[in-house]
């Protein structure tokens, strides 16, 4: 199956190619179909599996052929930094074809809050959102969504996950009811089926296999007690293979910890962390997809939707939470078939998690020798883990759910108007 396939239009096929794009992933197979067919759709699709232009390419295909432009999609995704990047998914297709998109989010001054007010009188076709921020304009009246056909929910469980469930049934509310809503999620949690009843009609509904790391990622694992972490780093980071890092770890303040720390060794490094403010954290992120920074330290916020090519390594410094946090992690290296390599650091007390994350990948991940000058670590015994997890669960792990925002002040403008 080629692009070619979907009947694009011309402008659209140009910039789907100017971006690189050959082939149609999995996802965007499935799902740009039943779209196209205007039918509404729940699927189970991970970042990184082309999930964003699955759901763009016909939306935007529909706009194109619209008798008259209006406002007429709502893209609401969790943090400001997956608006953003779904706003530059959209100015990358939409480059021959005048597609107008704005990302509205939360955390900036009053002086945007006028901007986008002012753009979106204007005319855009398409709005990204983050939920807090955009009911704050619904409330004050400023975005109207009369005649709005596509609702987009990206990472719904995330927004779940941040307490979003009843800020998204209050915008569903200002919504016209005969329209298409597009759910994407990399999980599905009972909650989400709820809502998913709630809000769409008769959905088709696609799964494309999630909890399974891409094949091109070489997964090792420390086990350790936690005074060993470092040293063992300090040592994989002399390796001059890995050109492109990114470290999480469980909170911001171990974040800026071990940035401090990790300096030591090398100047070319920055964390990453919703203490930050927006220019800051744009700024680092342009550097780091431009590898000007070797080593981004951050909490889980970084692990969804950060779209940058060639990272060499992912160390979990911390083991995460669940599963599917260690997959969207991991899965920031080898992306577009390239190699990388996963490290994680598994001390005592996430062996019964880490345990848990081989079974449900059905393998184990290779367990690689401490350096013997940093001493011996603990045995490795996840089933007595697992059990002593289940007696005192562990509530730290991905210490950063939340990851965005909610602020419902200001709001940075991010606007391309309709050409
Ligand atoms: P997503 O899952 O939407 O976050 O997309 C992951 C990455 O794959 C992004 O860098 C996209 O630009 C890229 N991408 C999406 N679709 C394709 C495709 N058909 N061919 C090549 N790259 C793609």
């Amino acid at each position: 199956m080629t692009f070619n396939d979907f009947n694009f239009d011309d402008t659209l096929l140009e910039g789907l190619f100017s971006m690189g794009y050959k082939q149609p992933t999995p996802i965007q197979e499935q799902a740009i179909p039943v779209l196209t067919n205007n039918k509404d759709l729940i699927a189970c699709a991970q970042t990184g599996t082309g999930k964003t232009a699955a759901y763009l390419l016909p939306v935007m295909n529909h706009i194109l052929h619209a008798e008259k432009r209006h406002l007429n999609t709502l893209i609401i995704a969790p943090t400001r930094e997956l608006a953003l990047q779904i706003d530059q998914q959209v100015d990358g297709m939409g480059y021959f074809c005048g597609i107008g998109s704005i990302a509205i989010y939360g955390g900036n001054d009053g002086i945007t809050w006028e901007k986008q007010k002012r753009a979106l009188k204007e005319g855009v076709d398409i709005v990204i959102a983050t939920p807090g921020r955009l009911i704050a304009l619904l409330q004050a009246g400023d975005i109207n969504f009369e005649h709005l056909q596509h609702l987009i929910l990206d990472e719904a469980d995330r927004m779940l996950d941040m307490g979003f469930f009843d800020d998204i049934k209050t915008i569903i509310n200002y919504l016209p009811k005969k329209r298409q809503t597009i759910l994407f999620s990399a999980t599905m949690p009972p909650k989400m089926r709820l809502l998913a009843n709630q809000i769409l009609n008769e959905p088709e509904s696609i799964n494309i296999a999630i909890s399974k790391p891409a094949a091109g990622i070489v997964q090792q694992a420390y086990v350790v007690h936690d005074k060993q972490k470092e040293g063992i780093l300090k040592e994989v980071l002399k390796n001059p293979d890995y050109q492109s890092v990114i470290i999480f770890s469980a909170t911001k303040e171990n974040v800026k910890a071990l940035e401090k720390s990790l300096k030591a060794i090398e100047t070319n490094i920055k964390a990453f962390h919703s203490d930050l403010e927006q220019p800051e954290r744009e700024e680092i992120m342009r550097e780091f997809k431009s590898k000007k920074i070797r080593i981004l330290i951050g909490t889980d916020i970084l692990s969804r939707g950060i779209d940058v090519d060639g990272i060499s390594l992912v160390v979990n410094f911390d083991a995460p939470g669940d599963p599917e946090d260690y997959i969207l992690r991991i899965g920031r290296t080898a992306r577009a078939s390239k190699a990388g390599v996963a490290i994680t650091f598994v001390n005592q007390r996430d062996q019964g998690k880490f345990s848990r994350i081989e079974d449900l990948m059905g393998y184990e991940v290779t367990k690689m020798p401490i350096p013997a000058e940093l001493g011996e670590g603990p045995a490795y015994d996840p089933e007595a883990n697992k059990k002593m997890d289940g007696k005192k669960p562990f509530k730290g792990g991905s210490g950063n759910k939340g990851g965005g925002n909610r602020n419902h002040s200001g709001g940075k403008k991010h606007f391309k108007p309709r050409k």
